[in-house]
This record gives structure tokens, C-alpha cells and sequence, in this order.
């Protein structure tokens, strides 16, 4: 890795703040951001267009083998190709989220995708965000934050996004749905969602984002 190339780990669970964070802070270092989460949704997507179960390990490993996922940068923009067809904008349903955190859980699949995401973070600086970078994918990161908020909040926020989107979900199945898959992502085998020893721990329930990007920037010497 040259000198001048630095990474970033934003690790967190869902509705923590961490892709609008990673995007804003990666904004204004001028450096690229990887959202690792969408690699495992479209994982999660290509196990139910191929009707396979998403905790199938033997099935899964077949379809990893067989499956073209490409990722491409375009104006800043990650784009999820898929077998050719960019899936961009069908990964963030909440059918997709299940599958995601389901597969996610499988070891075959972290390895291919922490394998893919060291290569892609290795001559580039880059911001990447998930829940194991920090810990696992780039241990080594210059700068490790952990994002936290309590379940509340970030049902709420995420209630809003998806009204925004126009694709409404009811308040109660939202905070039901995080709270599941906060179960599922920390209380996993592979890789859980953990907080490290020298990450920076930012709690967002009540702050704005803006405020919560100023505060991350202000430990990063660039
Ligand atoms: O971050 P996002 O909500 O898009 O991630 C979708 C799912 O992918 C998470 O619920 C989690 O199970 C999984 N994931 C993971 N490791 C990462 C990023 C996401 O296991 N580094």
C-alpha cells in the first residue's frame, strides 16, 4: 500500500447513521467510500432470484461459485452488478435486508466478500462502512469509529427514509425488524458486529447528522 492511502472503518448496526456518515465524510476528504452492506444485499438478492434457502451453506457455495458480482464506482456512486444487470436499486427492501442478514452469516460468503473488499480498499484511500471493517476486513485502518443508536431512534429514522422513498412501512414493523437483525448481526459466529478496542465510539440518538459528520472529521488528520 503506498503512503498516502488511508482508510477509514465505519462499523455500526442498521439505522446507526453509517452510509449517510461514510458518504459525507468521504465527500469531503475527497476520498471513495465502500458500502460493504450492498455486496451482502445483493448476495441475499441473488439467493431468492434463485429461489435457494439463504442459510443453505452447500447451496450458497454453488451459487457464489456460479454468481458474477461486480462493483462499480461511477460519479461517487457504488453500483451492484449482478450477473450483468446492475441491482443498484433493488437491494434495499426489506425482503432483501432478511436474506442479506441471513447470508451474511454464512462464513463461505464472508470470506469471498472480505476478500474482495480488501482488494478493493488497497490502493485507493477509501471510507468503508459495515460491521466488521474495523475489526476484521481492515484491521489496520487508520481511523476506526463505532456507531451507535438506541433501537428507537433509528427505527424512526428509518420509518422516514422509507416514507421519503414512498415505499412505507409501518413505525412498529421497522423498530421490529432492527431489533432482529441487531440480534442476528452481534449474535452471530462469523464475524458479529463488535465494537474494537480503538474505534472511536459516537453515539448519534441525539445529534443531527451534520453535527455527528463534524464531530467524526475532527478526528481525522488529513
Ligand atoms: O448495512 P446494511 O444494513 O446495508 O447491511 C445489510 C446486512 O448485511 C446487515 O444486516 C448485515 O447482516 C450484513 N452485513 C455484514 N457485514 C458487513 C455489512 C453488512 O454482515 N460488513
Amino acid at each position: 500500500m503506498s503512503e498516502n492511502v488511508y482508510q477509514i472503518a465505519i462499523d455500526g448496526p442498521s439505522g446507526s447513521g453509517k452510509s449517510t456518515l461514510a458518504k459525507g465524510a468521504a465527500t469531503k476528504l475527497g476520498i471513495m467510500y465502500l458500502d460493504t452492506g450492498a455486496m451482502y444485499r445483493t448476495c441475499g438478492l441473488c439467493a431468492l432470484k434463485s429461489g435457494i434457502g439463504t442459510k443453505d451453506t452447500d447451496a450458497v457455495k454453488k451459487m457464489l461459485d456460479s454468481m458474477d458480482l461486480k462493483i462499480k464506482f461511477a460519479d461517487g456512486v457504488q453500483h451492484m452488478i449482478l450477473n450483468g444487470e446492475d441491482v443498484t436499486g433493488s437491494i434495499r427492501t426489506p425482503e432483501v435486508s432478511r436474506a442479506a442478514s441471513d447470508i451474511s452469516s454464512l462464513p463461505i460468503v464472508r470470506t469471498a466478500m472480505v476478500d474482495m473488499q480488501r482488494k478493493i480498499a488497497a490502493d485507493q484511500s477509501f471510507v468503508v462502512d459495515g460491521r466488521d471493517i474495523g475489526s476484521v476486513v481492515l484491521p489496520n485502518a487508520k481511523y476506526k469509529f463505532f456507531l451507535t443508536a438506541s433501537a428507537e431512534a433509528r427505527a424512526q429514522r428509518r420509518f422516514l427514509e422509507l416514507q421519503e422513498k414512498g415505499t412505507p412501512q409501518a413505525l412498529e414493523d421497522v423498530l421490529k425488524d432492527i431489533i432482529w437483525r441487531d440480534k442476528q448481526d452481534s449474535e452471530r459466529a462469523a464475524s458479529p458486529l463488535v465494537k474494537v478496542d480503538d474505534a472511536i465510539e459516537i453515539d448519534t440518538s441525539n445529534i443531527g447528522i451534520e453535527e455527528t459528520l463534524d464531530l467524526l472529521l475532527s478526528y481525522i488528520k488529513e
